[in-house]
């Protein structure tokens, strides 16, 4: 029996640096494009970015659109076509956030994202990450039973001052909890 609550709320693993948890909101439609997008292409890692809005407290994202993955070796990865994120970056008002999977490991950054991060970080404020290994090996994962719920893993994109005197600012990456609205 499903509860009141119209909401479905999926916590994720914390890390160890964590102070407090944001709360992202998607909805069911935009979710599923993901899941619908990264199933569709086992063999790649499929890339598009997420729309929504963000006001002081929550954030909401309600929409997920696909991006062509131009990179030389897509199932390791991904690099969004160039002319289309340019496109997005001056259409979309509503770019929020980017998403991408990983056919082969866990859906939890790899070095490549991080070094990869401040490309697109000024940009967004999410970054979010699906797998298909990881949703199916999660069974055994005792610490976090309720992990097993969902195959994507979202993150809040923080910008802290660069302690040394180099012009960059750092980019880093918080686990975050994500609420499927189901309507
Ligand atoms: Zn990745």
């Amino acid at each position: 029996m499903e509860s009141l609550s119209r909401e479905r709320v999926i916590r994720l693993a914390d890390t160890p640096h964590c102070q407090q948890k944001s709360i992202l909101s998607i909805s069911s439609d935009a979710y599923n494009a993901m899941i619908q997008h990264m199933t569709s292409f086992p063999d790649m890692e499929v890339c598009g970015i997420l729309l929504g809005t963000k006001t002081a407290g929550s954030t909401q994202i309600h929409s997920y659109r696909r991006l062509r993955n131009v990179a030389h070796d897509p199932l390791h990865h991904f690099a969004l076509d160039p002319q289309e994120w340019i496109d997005c970056c001056y259409q979309e008002r509503e770019l929020i956030g980017l998403f991408h999977s990983h056919p082969m490991t866990a859906a939890i950054p790899s070095s490549t994202d991080l070094q990869q991060l401040p490309a697109f970080a000024a940009m967004i404020s999410i970054y979010a990450i699906g797998s298909l290994v990881a949703s199916s090996n999660r069974s055994d994962n005792q610490d976090h039973p309720d992990i097993n719920t969902t195959p994507i893993n979202v993150y809040q994109i923080n910008q802290s001052v660069n302690p040394s005197s180099h012009p960059l600012p750092i980019y880093n990456l918080q686990t975050a909890q994500l609420n499927i609205m189901t309507e």
